[in-house]
């Protein structure tokens, strides 16, 4: 919360002047916090990181400071995207793998009705594991999330 030393009142760190006399106006280092975390959300949410610097621009952080938080946030988004890929890579690893050893079994027990099931099931559990398996290989590699 902020303080506007004339109204005696605090505010919320989204407001960029006092809300009651509209004159004060607050410290950027009270709103450094708020805005970081606003540029944290909007990368999250994929938005590209030129437009979240010139937004912290427009709000009344000089360009280096803009760029720094965007360093250091997108950083921190990168690796939850990262953590979550990896859970999405081993669930889908664990699906193919699934999908390998039905196929081994269809192999081994061919011809008959239930290598006929197994290549089916294994047709199956491989196509439902190829896209958790490459989505989170993608985030692992890039930390992105892919849209
Ligand atoms: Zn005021």
């Amino acid at each position: 919360m902020i303080e506007c030393p004339g109204c005696k009142i605090s505010f919320n760190a989204r407001h960029r002047i006092c809300p009651r006399c509209k004159s004060y106006q607050a410290k950027l280092e009270d709103r450094i916090e708020y805005l970081a975390d606003k540029a944290e959300m909007a990368l999250d949410g994929g938005a590209k990181p030129a437009d979240v610097e010139s937004m912290l621009v427009e709000e009344g952080l000089s360009s280096l400071q803009a760029s720094e938080i965007i360093i250091t946030r997108a950083r921190k988004v990168a690796r939850r995207e990262r953590s979550y890929g990896v859970f999405r890579l081993l669930g889908g690893s664990a699906i193919l793998l699934f999908a390998g050893v039905l196929f081994v079994f269809g192999m081994i027990t061919t011809p008959s009705r239930a290598a006929y099931y197994a290549f089916l099931g294994a047709l199956l559990s491989g196509a439902a594991g190829v896209k958790p398996f490459s989505l989170g290989l993608y985030s692992v590699m890039t930390g992105r999330e892919k849209q």
